[in-house]
């Protein structure tokens, strides 16, 4: 692992070329220390750079060193060093943040073991996750800036100390709530005590709405009341105001920080400083909060820990979930995983041995919603029993009766949410005469439709052009939209309802800081009557006066390829559903329609019944008998090249390379090499290739083993137009 510095392909950073700074004078700079520089996987330079220091800095100290011309950023890994290379042969580190307390030892192996298991190099995993400002900054411009820091807190806590905040009262805990504390407790005082700590791991399986959230904050008290800080994450920056409000008027007195990517870099700096330095007691965060060093860090919450916007996307592709239990293991913290619609990895981890699951987490239930509040009555509107509509003409957006469901609430002063979760007036454009529909020139998708600024939009590489007036391969005046979008039926609800008041949510309307906000109070504030929305709606919102959700066109991911569509749209669906009857006034009648041409599909059965039980069973069972997680592990290595060609013969010369180990290794399969769905993007073709695994060390082990082979093709497949490559390990899609 460790940096040799040399060989042909890999970065060299500062060796005995290095004319252009002084050799370090005799006797001064002799202490030899390994240091993580920002270093992408590609580069080929998985390990530390070997240094001299004027003394052994510890492991986690930030420093400044010479990497090629630049001066940059770097943490102490280690205090030893590549013997292969001579004391003249190393530069001087430059200067000390010697003022920022050394990154904690668990915090340092968070790292390692991010990089080992998400396949990245060191030094990128590590730069990645600290912020941005902090990689900037030399020692003089941080001392400042700590100092500026420091001063803001105490200015913050003598504000503080002459007006006391007022102390909200906690409401009692429900008999369910109670009983999940008392649960939870049992496990985590246990933690302390034992020699060697078990995982303590729970997972809150509670209705929405059942108060989960007031389970976290009484948890967070006592965590705080024994000296611990609290880590708090959300899967979506939107849903992380309103939970902030309510966490910093519970604790007053302490200090909350916010951690996500909607932060101005000087408040990144600052609330992971505060963090850091165990200033903050409750850090609440997105998916990066993981990687906050906390420590005294005592609870992890990770809320709709099924959520995938846990999993990073690109570049290093973390859980951040999956990482919360591997540090709560470290750091002997209890870790709290609340969803009502868990994913069925967390399930099955939860599901005692005697019921066919692993029996890892502890499951805690609460079924029931706070107070009078009920889940809608679920509605399975079988489409099929619509009147055909004739030649030429479009089915309505929504069914008849349901409108009158609609027109009925507006009439009573409730409202209605519909949710759709496609973007823009309609998915395509399209030509009756020739044809001729609305394609990207650059992706093998078609753009969308956007009716507000008339243009086509691809929603992959956002090529954007004026609507053309006519068909651009025929001259027909008359091309029309194919399909709907949030736009349209935006439209058409509102044509369909005169005098109702039709809102939209989605993401073009809320484009701009403080759009979502202003959309949301304006459905508070009882402005809209009918609400159209993608799944942006449907997550953690508190509406009260919803009394009817409809699921306009759910179908699609009933036959999707993905083998996480249908968990996926059921905890959507139930998401949803959990958006209407939150008050106790109204639930008694409230309604969620689904529009269905397959209204016995066991996923809407279940969903009926609320039964995610049953639901998750026989997810289970398919899983198990494809041979798919949680029963199995997965790796997808992806590659882009110029074409479509470059992209497999990389992939297939990579699965070659490994073929052998595999073997050796054994219940390891890899797949032949295949298009991705959406197979070109701007122009650059994708590809992947699945390895499937029955034990995960094993999966492991072999991704090890095969990154110099893989590096070492990638450089010999650049020329043939390969342009980048990743591997994904337990990819959300495949
Ligand atoms: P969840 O996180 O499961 O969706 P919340 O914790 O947000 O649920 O609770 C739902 C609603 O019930 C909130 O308005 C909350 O203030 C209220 N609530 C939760 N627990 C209690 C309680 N013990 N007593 C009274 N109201 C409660
Ligand atoms: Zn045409
Ligand atoms: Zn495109």
């Amino acid at each position: 692992m460790h940096g040799s510095a040399h060989g042909p392909d890999l970065l060299t950073p500062l060796g005995s070329a290095s004319s252009d700074s002084p050799a370090p004078a005799a006797g001064q700079d002799s202490v030899r220390v390994s240091v993580l520089v920002e270093t992408p996987q590609h580069s080929g330079l998985l390990g530390p750079l070997d240094y001299l220091a004027t003394q052994a800095w510890p492991p986690g100290t930030l420093v400044r060193v010479p990497l090629g011309r630049r001066v940059v950023t770097g943490l102490v890994w280690a205090a030893a060093a590549d013997a292969t290379l001579a004391d003249a042969q190393l530069k001087p580190i430059v200067e000390v943040l010697a003022d920022l307390p050394a990154l904690p030892e668990p915090w340092l192996k968070l790292i390692r073991f991010a990089a080992g298991y998400y396949q990245r190099s060191l030094g990128e995993m590590a730069m990645m996750v600290l912020p941005p400002e902090l990689r900037q900054v030399d020692a003089t411009q941080w001392a400042r800036r700590l100092k500026r820091m420091n001063k803001a807190l105490g200015l913050e806590e003598a504000e503080r100390a002459k007006q006391p905040p007022v102390e909200v009262p906690w409401p009692e805990p429900t008999p369910e709530q109670t009983q999940v504390l008392a649960e939870v407790n049992a496990r985590w005082l246990a933690l302390g005590t034992a020699a060697a700590t078990p995982p303590s791991v729970s997972l809150l399986w509670g209705s929405t709405g059942s108060g989960k959230t007031e389970v976290y904050l009484r948890l967070a008290r006592e965590a705080l009341a024994r000296g611990q800080q609290v880590l708090i994450m959300v899967p979506e920056i939107n849903l992380t105001p309103q939970l902030e409000a309510r966490v910093a008027e519970r604790f007053a007195d302490r200090h909350v920080v916010s951690l996500h990517s909607g932060l101005t870099p000087a408040q990144r700096l600052r609330h992971w400083t505060m963090a850091h330095l165990g200033q903050a007691d409750i850090v609440l965060g997105t998916r990066l909060a993981v990687f906050t060093p906390l420590p005294r860090l005592g609870l992890i919450v990770v809320d709709e820990e099924h959520d995938p916007s846990y999993k990073q996307q690109d570049g290093a592709r973390y859980s951040a979930r999956d990482l919360a239990v591997y540090r709560g293991h470290q750091e002997g913290a209890a870790v709290i995983l609340g969803s009502a619609t868990p994913s069925l990895e967390t399930w099955h981890n939860a599901l005692p041995v005697a019921e066919g699951g692993a029996g890892r987490y502890q499951r805690l239930l609460m079924p029931s919603r706070v107070g009078q509040g009920h889940m809608p009555k679920v509605r399975l509107f079988d489409l099929s029993q619509q009147a055909k509509p004739g030649p030429g003409q479009e089915a309505p957006a929504l069914a008849k009766p349901l409108l009158e469901a609609i027109a009925e609430r507006i009439e009573r002063g409730e409202q209605s949410l519909v949710l759709l979760n496609r973007r823009g007036y309609a998915p395509v454009l399209h030509c009756s005469d020739c044809g001729w529909k609305s394609g990207c020139p650059h992706c093998s998708a078609w753009r969308v439709f956007h009716k507000v600024d008339r243009t086509l939009r691809c929603h992959h590489c956002g090529f954007t052009e004026r609507v053309p007036r006519a068909c651009p391969d025929c001259g027909n005046q008359d091309i029309a939209p194919v399909g709907r979008g949030t736009e349209r039926l935006e439209e058409q609800l509102a044509e369909a309802l005169p005098g109702a008041r039709v809102g939209r949510i989605d993401a073009d309307v809320t484009k701009h800081k403080g759009a979502l906000e202003e959309k949301l109070a304006s459905v508070h504030a009882g402005e809209v009557d009918v609400l159209v929305g993608t799944q942006m709606v449907a997550k953690g919102h508190d509406f009260r006066r919803i009394t009817l959700v409809a699921a306009a066109n759910p179908d699609a991911a009933l036959f999707a390829s993905d083998f996480r569509a249908a968990e996926r749209q059921f905890a959507l669906l139930l998401q949803a559903a959990g958006r209407a009857g939150r008050d106790a006034g109204v639930a008694g009648h409230s309604e969620m329609w689904v529009q269905t041409w397959h209204p016995a599909h066991p996923l809407y059965q279940a969903l009926s019944r609320y039964d995610f039980e049953s639901f998750a069973r026989q997810q289970l069972q398919e899983r198990e008998q494809a041979g798919l997680p949680p029963y199995a592990h997965l790796a997808m290595l992806r590659a882009e090249a110029k074409t479509q060609a470059a992209a497999q013969a990389f992939l297939d010369q990579a699965a070659q390379a490994v073929e052998a180990h595999a073997a050796q290794l054994g219940g390891i399969l890899l797949y032949p090499p295949v298009p991705t769905a959406v197979q070109k993007v701007a122009n650059v073709e994708r590809a992947q290739m699945l390895i499937e695994a029955e034990m995960r060390p094993a999966l492991l082990r072999l991704l090890q083993a095969a990154t110099q082979p893989w590096l070492a093709l990638a450089q010999k497949n650049r020329p043939n137009g390969l342009i980048r490559w990743a591997v994904d390990v337990d990819p959300l899609s495949i």
